[in-house]
């Protein structure tokens, strides 16, 4: 049965991401089209209105000009209708006056000359010359004998023969016309009326007749030079303007106002508005580039910023696409699957397990796993072998787990399982058997080191909690497992651990008000030579003495100090009571013998502690020989560098180093060799172990061992005359234990010296 392998990439929810992935793509097409259409729409608008932008422009500046044409004329008329008023006095005409005042207005308009014809055809000009009108000239001027002013057009100066316009109001006597007045300039001049430039100097104009006629030429670089007729000049620039022309004509006819488009050798624009004098229209003349131009380099922006913007959506659209789908294939693949299992990885079986629990309702249990001092096999062996022990559980689990059932690995050697089960019972015998599996991979590359798995029960009552709260109730169970093989490797959770973390939360508090109010008080346990049974040291075990002279054993809270780092300034403050007993002692002219204080794991971390503890000694005077410090096994090769650094440098400052609680670590007897210590004291197990034959040999062998290094072999919690015989004869140094003396206070050790 296999329910916890998974093949790399095999995700549970593939289909579902297709799905996803094509509908995002959908989007993004749809909304690639919405936003190209509504630019499409948005450039076409613009088009639209900057060309009936321009066109319109164009019509405003000829209304102007026409305007301006309007104003000037009839400002001139209107003077001229007063001049007339004021030449005609009752009396006879006096010429000489008419002509001092036709010249002053001559001086305020652009006036080629002004004159004054009489009915007989009489003329005096304001030039001074007199001039008979013929018959045919007096026709021209009929209709203001008639009483009109007229505005004439193009016509020939009498006198040079120049093109000119003339002005003529009647002059009245008497209700009669008597006169006409006549004024006249050059068609340049209403030229000029007309020269105020627009769309930056590029515009002309021109003054025609309905019928083409041009009245007043433009000078323009561009203009049609010397033209008489517009329509003409038109239909000879290009054949393509005979539409235009058509058009033009048709609309002046009706005296409409409008614009063509036509071309002389480049494309211009024109504008034709009458004028309301005679049948005068006013063309106003643009290069078609102006408008266009203009608006082909808006639309070209337009249509680049489009393109542009439509671009860098596509790429964006893109990107995100292919880094949310790269990112979602990594996240699946580390949130399930374990790269060193290739099975399900802590994040995949937290989904399954909680949907497992809440489809199968057989009892189950949320299991965590794990190997004692992973650590160490990785720093002495290796993160390969480390590697190897992981999938040689990750195979036994495979085979181990029953239907329903699945695994994973955590992070480093922690393994979670939800497992079912019918009994507790059974599941401890499934649980330990998994145990003694893994506890049987010897393998030579790791010198017999046993792999010691650790395992913390969760019985599930609450189906509704999270996996992850399932997890920690597991591993508080799992916490409860001392490092001694003695108390087995699994643990069930139940509520009295929960009150222990707790109470150890309280714990830490307290301890901090014990150690300031000095309720912590050293303790003596004797050692003695085990063939002379002579006193020959002692072992200073810390007590907490509570106000009401009860005692709380170090096992109550050494592990807690352990936890929060306490441990080092207690651990100091018992060598300094130590070192202070030892003084008083030498004092008091006692024959004092070498007391071993332990060090906490913890030191080994804060090599700073060395110069500590020599002032303290230094301080104190006692020989370096009569104080030894106790390491405990396991903590000498969980950092076996630093440790070797240390030992060297307590070795140099004279203390005696004792390897403490040997036999509940993992070091083989090989490894003693490379640990340079002094005494090696004996766990209790072994010396509980001393009737049984295989536990006899190990012991001999290790005594032996140890003597042929010069190392002195003391053996702890001997209780009875037996174990006591059997430690001697095995050829143990030294022993410690009930059987000759119990942990004392110092004042009872004080009359044993
Ligand atoms: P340990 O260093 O192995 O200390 C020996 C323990 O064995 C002491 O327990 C001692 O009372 C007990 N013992 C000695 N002979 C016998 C015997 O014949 N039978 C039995 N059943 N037990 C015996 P204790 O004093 O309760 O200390 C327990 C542990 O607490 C110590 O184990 C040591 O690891 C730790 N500890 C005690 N004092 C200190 C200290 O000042 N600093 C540190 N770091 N740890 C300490
Ligand atoms: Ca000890
Ligand atoms: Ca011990």
């Amino acid at each position: 049965m296999n329910f916890g392998i998974l093949q790399r990439g095999d995700t549970v929810k593939r289909g579902k991401t297709k799905n996803s992935f094509i509908l995002r793509i959908f989007y993004v097409a749809v909304l690639c089209i919405l936003l190209i259409a509504a630019m499409l729409f948005y450039s076409n608008t613009l088009k639209d209105n900057l060309y009936s932008d321009s066109v319109e422009k164009l019509s405003e500046i000829s209304e102007q000009n026409v305007k301006v044409l309007n104003t000037q004329i009839n400002g001139q008329l209107e003077s001229m209708t007063e001049v007339a008023a004021r030449i005609a006095v009752p009396t006879n005409w006096d010429i000489d006056y008419t002509m001092f005042t036709l010249n002053k207005v001559m001086n305020r308009y652009p006036f080629k000359r002004m004159g004054i014809i009489f009915s007989d055809g009489k003329a005096y000009i304001s030039s001074g010359e007199e001039y008979t009108m013929s018959e045919h000239d007096m026709e021209y001027i009929d209709d203001s004998f008639n009483g009109e002013i007229i505005i004439s057009n193009t016509t020939v100066d009498a006198f040079d023969g120049s093109k000119i316009i003339s002005l003529q109001v009647p002059v009245y006597k008497d209700d009669e016309v008597a006169a006409v007045l006549t004024a006249s300039y050059e068609t340049e001049v209403l030229q000029e009326m007309l020269s105020v430039s627009f769309f930056g100097g590029q515009g002309y104009s021109y003054i025609v007749r309905a019928n083409g006629n041009v009245i007043a030429d433009s000078n323009f670089p561009t203009s049609f030079k010397n033209t008489e007729n517009i329509f003409d000049s038109l239909s000879a620039a290009d054949s393509s303007n005979a539409a235009a022309v058509e058009k033009m004509k048709y609309n002046m006819q009706f005296n409409e106002d409008g614009y063509i488009r036509f071309k002389n050798n480049v494309n211009f624009y024109m504008y034709y508005s009458s004028v309301g004098i005679n049948d005068w229209y006013l063309l106003s003349v643009i290069p078609a580039s102006v408008i266009d131009s203009t608006r082909s380099d808006i639309m070209f922006s337009t249509y680049l910023l489009c393109a542009a913007v439509g671009a860098i959506f596509i790429v964006v659209a893109i990107f995100f696409i292919r880094f949310e789908r790269k990112k979602r294939r990594e996240l699946q693949d580390i949130l399930y699957v374990d790269p060193i299992t290739n099975g399900y990885s802590f994040q995949r079986f937290c989904v399954e397990a909680k949907e497992r629990l809440a489809q199968d309702d057989r009892p189950a249990a949320i299991i965590v796993l794990d190997i004692e001092k992973f650590k160490v096999i990785n720093e002495m062996f290796g993160y390969d072998e480390g590697d190897k022990v992981l999938r040689y559980i990750w195979s036994l689990l495979q085979k181990w787990v029953r239907e329903g059932e699945i695994y994973s690995r955590w992070i480093a050697d922690r393994f979670n399982i939800l497992a079912y089960y019918n009994s507790e019972e059974e599941l401890l015998k499934r649980l330990n058997a998994l145990a003694a599996d893994i506890m049987n991979d010897r393998t030579e590359r790791r010198q017999g080191f046993v792999i010691r798995p650790v395992i913390g029960v969760y019985r599930v009552i609450d189906r509704e909690l999270d996996i992850q709260s399932m997890q920690n109730y597991a591993s508080i169970a799992h916490s409860t497992i001392k490092g001694d093989a003695s108390s087995g490797c699994v643990a069930f959770y139940n509520e009295e651990y929960r009150n222990t973390i707790l109470n150890n939360k309280i714990l830490e508090d307290q301890l901090v008000n014990a150690y300031e109010k000095k309720e912590f008080v050293v303790f003596y346990q004797p050692k003695y030579d085990a063939v002379t049974k002579k006193l020959v040291g002692a072992e200073a075990l810390v007590r907490w003495k509570k106000p009401d002279g009860t005692y709380i054993p170090p096992f109550k809270f050494i592990p807690v100090a352990e936890k929060n780092g306490f441990i080092i300034n207690l651990d100091q403050y018992v060598f300094k009571m130590v070192c202070e007993d030892q003084r008083r002692w030498l004092d008091e002219g006692k024959n004092i013998v070498p007391v071993s204080v332990n060090l906490s794991r913890q030191h080994l971390y804060t090599p700073k502690f060395i110069d500590d503890y020599s002032k303290i000694v230094e301080k104190s005077g006692v020989p370096i020989d009569k104080l030894e410090l106790e390491i405990t096994e396991s903590a000498m090769y969980e950092n076996q560098e630093e440790f070797l650094a240390i030992i060297d440098r307590l070795h140099g400052i004279g203390f005696r180093i004792l390897m403490d609680d040997f036999g509940t670590g993992y070091s083989s007897l090989m490894m003693l060799k490379s640990i340079p210590i002094d005494v090696m004291k004996l766990d209790k197990s072994f010396v509980d172990d001393y009737n049984d034959e295989k536990g006899e040999k190990i012991i001999s062998s290790v005594t032996q061992l140890a003597k042929s290094m010069q190392i002195e072999v003391t053996a702890e919690g001997v209780e009875t005359e037996e174990q006591y015989e059997f430690m001697k004869n095995l050829g143990c140094d030294n022993i410690q234990g009930f059987y000759f003396a119990k942990p004392m206070p110092r004042e009872d050790f004080d009359s044993l010296l």
